[in-house]
């Protein structure tokens, strides 16, 4: 009789291994890269997907190699700040990754055009950081819109690149180094989107940020910072920290936690930092108030082509109004306002529209 019980257990036992084994789930690593911002997320079903690299590139290259990542399929840039995208151009020669997105925002720093040519040597498609959403496998990227015009207030970290992520009820949303005037724009122009379970807290927690309205229109249950051990910027400022709890956000740093993980099945999800205490098991808690989804231009990275925007890495910029052209990192080509500039993705094509190159940077 006793021998009929243990076939019925191995497959009882199969069935819950199989069913534990299989389930799928994310992972979001946010990794302690010190004064810096690198959020790297793993799906269980392969997709990966970094967005900032940090400040040094052995710091995120031995973090990518110590979690075993051996492909990248989406890499993005909040913005060309070197604390958010150093190491890049080797992530790209290294992981291959199938796409890349940032705001497309000129930045003439060597990191910055060494990331352009390798995006270029490795024939990386290219996306804007326009209003848009990226399905990827099981993940739901909805890039926020821009500021139009862009904010000239600290121009690069407000126009940084604002994306939500969700992962069946489980929300993030990753905010680069945006300050006040974007987060009032944002309220302004996509408030039904900002709800979410998991804030990555703008700017390193900077005072600059972190307004009291925008948490009224976030309200995370979990804020994460990203900053170094005794930064010369006082990262996170008491204002930030304040504010985030009064609104009861159970916050983890990087300086503190070291990397923190978040965990998630899609219903529930919890904090495993690898400092500190664990967080378990918090529901989702926002799909109540999440918006019906719009139709909006679904952009897979690959190998579907991008709908109408640029697929192509524009090398060179000019102003409507001007008879010269430059490279696309020139300093002069700042100062062009978006709405005079016209893109070139060849030498040929900039001079065949009858313009000169710029004396500066020579393209
Ligand atoms: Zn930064
Ligand atoms: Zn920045």
């Amino acid at each position: 009789m006793k021998k009929r019980f243990i076939p019925i257990f191995t497959i009882l036992f199969s069935l819950l291994f199989f069913t534990v084994a299989f389930a799928e789930t994310l992972q979001i690593y946010f990794l302690d890269v010190g004064q810096g911002d690198s959020s790297l997320i793993i799906a269980s079903t392969g997709e990966v997907v970094l967005i900032d690299s940090g400040q040094d590139e052995n710091i995120i290259l031995t973090h990518l190699k110590k979690i075993g990542i051996n492909h990248i399929d989406l890499l993005i840039a909040s913005h060309p700040h070197a604390d958010h995208i150093s190491g890049m151009d080797k992530i790209v020669d290294i992981y291959k990754p199938r796409a890349f997105m940032d705001p497309e925002i000129p930045h003439t720093t060597t990191s910055y055009e060494n990331l352009l040519l390798a995006l270029k040597e490795n024939n990386t498609k290219y996306y804007q950081a326009t209003a848009r959403q990226i399905k990827l496998g099981p993940l739901l990227f909805t890039v926020l819109p821009p500021a139009d015009p862009l904010i000239e207030e600290s121009s690069l970290n407000n126009n940084s690149a604002v994306i939500r992520l969700d992962y069946g009820d489980v929300s993030f949303l990753f905010t680069g180094d945006i300050e006040k005037e974007r987060e009032n724009q944002l309220i302004q122009v996509a408030k039904d989107k900002l709800n979410i379970d998991v804030l990555k807290v703008p700017h390193h927690g900077s005072s600059t940020g972190t307004t009291i309205a925008f948490l009224q229109a976030t309200t995370p249950d979990v804020g994460v910072i990203f900053c170094g051990k005794g930064n010369n910027y006082g990262y996170p400022h008491e204002e930030t920290l304040e504010a985030l709890q009064s609104f009861g956000v159970q916050v983890y740093r990087t300086d503190v936690n070291g990397t923190i993980l978040v965990e998630t099945d899609g219903k529930t999800y919890r904090v495993i930092p690898e400092r500190g205490e664990e967080y378990r098991e918090l529901p989702a808690l926002k799909q109540i108030e999440t918006p019906t989804p719009t139709p909006a231009p679904t952009v897979s990275p690959a190998p579907t082509p991008a709908t109408e925007e640029p697929t192509v890495t524009y090398k060179y910029i000019a102003s409507k109004g001007s008879d010269v052209f430059h490279h696309i990192s020139c300093s002069h080509a700042q100062r062009i306002k978006p709405e005079n500039k016209i893109y070139f993705s060849t030498r040929e094509e900039a001079i065949a529209s009858g313009r000169k190159p710029c004396k500066v940077c020579k393209p």
